[in-house]
């Protein structure tokens, strides 16, 4: 278990009203592996928006051995369960395409290399409004660094933040 203080601690805690509750939860397997991030901006502080995670495309990994990381509609809990957020497929948009994901929430990517690298990620807080469009290849090193550091979740403003100070 991460010693990471989540956001959402226990599926008790997880705020009904922001997650697809007919969606089946998952056991996530790999924490270290997935990076959520939640808007908490001081409009709205103390009630955080949960948008997505990043997540190795795995689909891609076997095929190429290549660590990509690709966007996911559901976010991390303390007890090591992923849930999918409401809305999130209708918002993450690939290629101005949904995502799609498979039974386990894993997205599926058939898109070749380059292609991928022209991804562009729209992450938007339905609380506040901040948004901001990345495209894929801007956050692959950020990801793995902020990953590498420990992180676990991370605000979209300081995603943004990491993202200004990481060389490629
Ligand atoms: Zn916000």
């Amino acid at each position: 278990m991460s010693d990471w203080t989540y956001k959402i601690p226990t599926l008790d805690e997880a705020p009904k009203r922001l997650f697809d509750w007919d969606s089946p939860i998952r056991t996530d397997g790999s924490p270290e592996l997935r990076l959520g991030v939640f808007c908490e901006e001081s409009s709205h502080e103390g009630e955080p928006w949960f948008i997505a995670s990043f997540v190795p495309n795995y689909p891609w990994m076997e095929s190429t051995g290549e660590l990509v990381w690709a966007v996911s509609p559901d976010y991390p809990t303390g007890s090591g369960h992923a849930l999918r957020v409401a809305g999130a497929h209708q918002q993450l948009l690939v290629e101005d395409k949904p995502v799609s994901v498979d039974g386990a929430g894993i997205p599926i990517t058939n898109h070749s290399a380059h292609q991928a690298s022209r991804s562009r990620w729209p992450l938007e807080c339905k609380a506040c409004g901040l948004r901001y469009t990345y495209k894929s290849e801007s956050l692959q090193p950020v990801i793995a660094v902020l990953l590498r550091a420990g992180w676990r979740e991370i605000s979209l403003s300081g995603l943004e933040s990491a993202r200004k100070h990481t060389k490629n």
